[in-house]
């Protein structure tokens, strides 16, 4: 129903079927959500899993939407993705998250933020540039910024994204694996790309203590990472028996439910006083 225009620009005919409606809609407001600051900014915090001490925090969007109230990632990221929205998206989640790691400083708490990229970030060309920028703007060393990149999108176009992702190494940037274990196995890419963490994917984890299977790929997977010159961090903690199978198994670091679900980024020191005492 799109019709381009010799001026290049998109109109849309009366008999767009309702499907394409809908998303022509949901991407216009999503559009304009930046700009009404529907936007949130949430974090996780990340915790050495032997002393507990707290090290970093992953940033996770929350859209809060005048009638639907809270929206969750699951429900427009992979639209924002197909849309390439995500881009614009994800320098929003780098500001925020910029802003957070330099106030948090300020107060004495030296966190390092992981930041999730999809596949369209990592084929964004600018995105280094736009990275050394805000680095820059904010004072902050890159070993303050960890990336989260899942398998999938580095198997999407691995060439154009080893590409993205050695500019960034080079910058002094952490690169994190994301979901590991639930995307096309190849394990070639671990070898080839620069990365420094393997994240553990919550349904390994969740259900550990009750499951021999769980429990052996998630040991395998530490070794692997370890072995590798990695650290290794679990996701989706959700009791202090996991917790401590964990930790028992070496593996670096953990979040998850147990120690906090996703706070807003304005509640962080307060959770870490508390934390802490
Ligand atoms: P993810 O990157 O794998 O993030 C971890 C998800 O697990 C988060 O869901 C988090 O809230 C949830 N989680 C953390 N601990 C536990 C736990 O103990 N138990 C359980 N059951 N879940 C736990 P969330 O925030 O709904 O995000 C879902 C996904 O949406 C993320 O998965 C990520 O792929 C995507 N996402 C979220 N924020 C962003 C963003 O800013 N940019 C991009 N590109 N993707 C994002
Ligand atoms: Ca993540
Ligand atoms: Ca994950
Ligand atoms: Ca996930």
């Amino acid at each position: 129903a799109a019709k381009t225009r010799n001026d290049g620009a998109v109109v849309y005919d009366a008999a767009m079927d309702k499907s394409s409606d809908k998303s022509l809609s949901l991407l216009t407001e999503l559009r304009n959500a930046i700009e009404r600051n529907e936007f949130r900014l949430f974090v996780q915090p990340k915790i050495m899993l032997d002393t507990g001490q707290v090290v970093g925090m992953e940033s996770l969007v929350r859209w809060v939407h005048p009638e639907r109230g809270n929206v969750f990632p699951d429900e427009f990221i992979p639209f924002a993705e197909q849309t390439g929205f995500i881009r614009l998206l994800t320098r929003w989640v780098m500001e925020k998250s910029a802003e957070l790691c330099q106030q948090l400083a300020a107060q004495g708490h030296h966190l390092k933020v992981s930041v999730n990229l999809s596949t369209r970030d990592l084929l964004d060309q600018d995105l280094p540039v736009k990275f050394a920028d805000l680095l820059a703007r904010y004072r902050l060393s890159p070993g303050s910024f960890c990336l989260e990149i899942t398998e999938s999108a580095i198997m999407d176009d691995p060439v154009r994204a080893q590409t993205t992702l050695e500019r960034l190494s080079n910058m002094g940037v952490d690169l994190s694996i994301d979901d590991f274990g639930t995307g096309y196995s190849s394990l070639a890419y671990l070898k080839r790309l620069p990365v420094n963490e393997l994240k553990i994917d919550k349904s390994f984890v969740l259900n550990m203590e009750n499951d021999e299977g769980d429990t052996k790929i998630v040991r395998s997977t530490i070794d692997l990472g370890h072995n590798m010159g990695l650290r290794v961090v679990a996701e989706g903690i959700e009791s202090e028996a996991v917790w401590r199978l964990l930790a028992e198994l070496g593996c670096d670091q953990g979040q998850g439910y147990f120690m906090s679900r996703p706070i807003p980024g304005d509640q962080l020191v307060a959770w870490l006083e508390k934390w802490r005492a």
